[in-house]
């Protein structure tokens, strides 16, 4: 018998303003359950607009949003303990060590993942009791990133999860996705590299001035980029310039 699709995100003709202008425009996607999702797009065009919706940070005007089935727009927690955020310029606890906030947190969900897994696997081992204020910037963009992963969640939503990161973590960042990909996680991440965006995504996702110019396989992202022989940010300007009408 053929498994059924079970939709982990899904958003439908969602809107939202500041002042008078729109952030999101009458967007609707949705996010199947294990589905690894790229949301690209230039800067301001509603990304983390679109990711803070999902986590209830933001409230849309118009539209609905379903996670896991639950119309977070009336029911704004039920879906919080099964999803996992890392969100731009987070502030981390700067006096406490890693080890002890990242207890911390532990504490505060029934369900929590392999710790040592995580921390192993983002090379935090050494850093684990030197003050979060003490480490780098990468490195503190690593205990984030382990924080989103503590309560071992169903839906994985980071917003500029590599911004920061050397290559050596750029690479430990990839291996991670993939072990979440491998246990059948719903991961939804924004990025500015559209090479991380078509090898790690099964599914692209373009915003472009609040409104999605392209939702596909990464696949047709790169055959755009072969059909008008440059690279891969070339194929992406093509379809922000086509969604300009140019
Ligand atoms: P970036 O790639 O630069 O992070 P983004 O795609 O994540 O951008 P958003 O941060 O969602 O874009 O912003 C979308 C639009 O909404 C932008 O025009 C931005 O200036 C505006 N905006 C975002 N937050 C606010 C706010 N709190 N008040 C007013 N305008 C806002």
């Amino acid at each position: 018998m053929q498994k059924q699709t079970e939709e982990i995100i899904k958003v439908d003709s969602v809107s939202k303003k500041y002042d008078e202008k729109y952030a999101l425009k009458k967007v609707s996607v949705s996010v199947n359950r294990g589905e690894t999702v790229a949301l690209i797009g230039p800067n301001g065009a509603g990304k983390t607009t679109f990711i803070e919706s999902i986590l209830n940070l933001k409230v849309p005007e118009e539209g609905s949003i379903h996670v896991f089935d639950i119309d977070i727009l009336k029911n704004k927690k039920q879906h919080l303990s099964r999803v996992g955020a890392h969100l731009q310029e987070v502030r981390l606890f700067p006096k406490v060590s890693p080890r002890d906030f990242l207890n911390f947190f532990m504490q505060l969900f029934d369900k929590t993942a392999d710790i040592d897994e995580i921390i192993s696997s983002l090379e935090l081992t050494e850093f684990m009791d030197k003050k979060i204020g003490e480490l780098s910037g990468g490195m503190r963009q690593r205990v984030s990133l382990a924080l989103a992963m503590i309560n071992d969640p169903e839906l994985v939503l980071l917003d500029e999860p590599t911004v920061g990161l050397d290559p050596i973590a750029r690479q430990d960042f990839w291996r991670l996705i993939q072990r979440l990909q491998e246990k059948g996680k719903t991961i939804l991440f924004t990025t500015h590299y559209m090479e991380e965006a078509t090898t790690l995504a099964s599914k692209v996702i373009m915003v472009h001035q609040g409104e999605v110019v392209f939702n596909g396989p990464p696949s047709i992202v790169i055959s755009k980029a072969e059909e008008i022989e440059g690279t891969l940010d070339q194929a992406y300007t093509h379809y922000v310039n086509a969604a300009n009408g140019q």
